[in-house]
């Protein structure tokens, strides 16, 4: 664990803040039975970083994901992704905001069964109307072992191999953030580090931030940071890793 001094130094060497939540709320229901999913969460996460956020079943982790990646909207406060403030969209911005500037992973892979595996990795920068860049798409496929497997179908991959057309996925629209939710909720614990560690490889190479929600302190363990979430608050946030230092 790093001083606070350690970690002025250290966030003063980043270059820019790509996700900033200001007193972020989102609550459920009426008095006296309302749930404060999330209950004032601020937090900055800088360009680059591979940030774990941690905490036991209903802290708020998939409510917080969902604000951040616009997928609903919070009773209170703000959310800024590489300078823009998602509370000023309406709903067709913010879908198409969405699909450039987010890359998503769920935990059920959620890839279009009709699709092959390269389809579906292009789909997010297609729906845009945009040519893919096949430079970047041939280093991604080949850095997540996935050229020879463009042309097959999702079903006939393994859970791993259809966790890594997800990344590619993410990774093709070249996003502001990736929010990942329980990534590896579904795979066994050796095919769940290597698919972390191509998560982190991945984003070291791209310079990606990465925002993964795991309740697996092991997988935590390979973040720049984690933020531990209690009852829609943030309890801690820890930095592990010094590696933007040396930039
Ligand atoms: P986590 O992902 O950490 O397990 P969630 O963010 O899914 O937790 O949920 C946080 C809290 O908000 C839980 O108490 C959950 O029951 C509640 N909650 C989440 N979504 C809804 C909803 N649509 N309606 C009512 N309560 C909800
Ligand atoms: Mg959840």
């Amino acid at each position: 664990m790093l001083s606070s001094d350690q970690k002025t130094v250290f966030k003063g060497v980043y270059k820019m803040s790509i996700l900033k939540t200001e007193n972020l709320k989102k609550y459920y229901g009426k008095e006296p039975n309302v749930v404060r999913a999330l209950d004032g969460v601020s937090l900055e996460i800088e360009e680059g970083e591979f940030v774990a956020v941690v905490g036991t079943s209903g802290s708020g982790k998939s409510t917080l994901l969902n604000m951040i990646g616009g997928l609903d909207v919070p009773s209170e406060g703000k959310v800024i992704i590489a300078g823009k403030d998602l509370s000023g969209m309406d709903d067709d911005r913010l879908t198409i905001f969405r699909r450039r500037r987010i890359g998503f992973v769920f935990q059920n892979y959620n890839l279009i069964p009709i699709l092959n595996v390269y389809e579906n990795i292009v789909l997010p920068v297609s729906l845009d109307g945009e040519k893919p860049d096949v430079t970047y798409l041939k280093k991604i496929t080949s850095l997540l072992g996935l050229e020879e497997r463009l042309t097959e179908m999702p079903n006939n991959l393994s859970g791993g191999q259809q966790q890594r057309v997800a990344i590619a996925r993410a990774l093709a629209s070249k996003p502001a953030i990736i929010l990942a939710d329980e990534p590896t909720g579904n795979l066994d614990s050796k095919t769940s580090q290597d698919v972390l560690g191509l998560i982190k490889m991945t984003s070291r190479q791209f310079h990606q931030t990465v925002v993964m929600i795991t309740h697996n302190e092991e997988i935590a363990q390979l973040a720049d940071r984690t933020i531990r979430i209690e009852d829609g608050k943030i309890r801690e946030s820890r930095w592990l890793s010094l590696i933007h230092i040396s930039e």
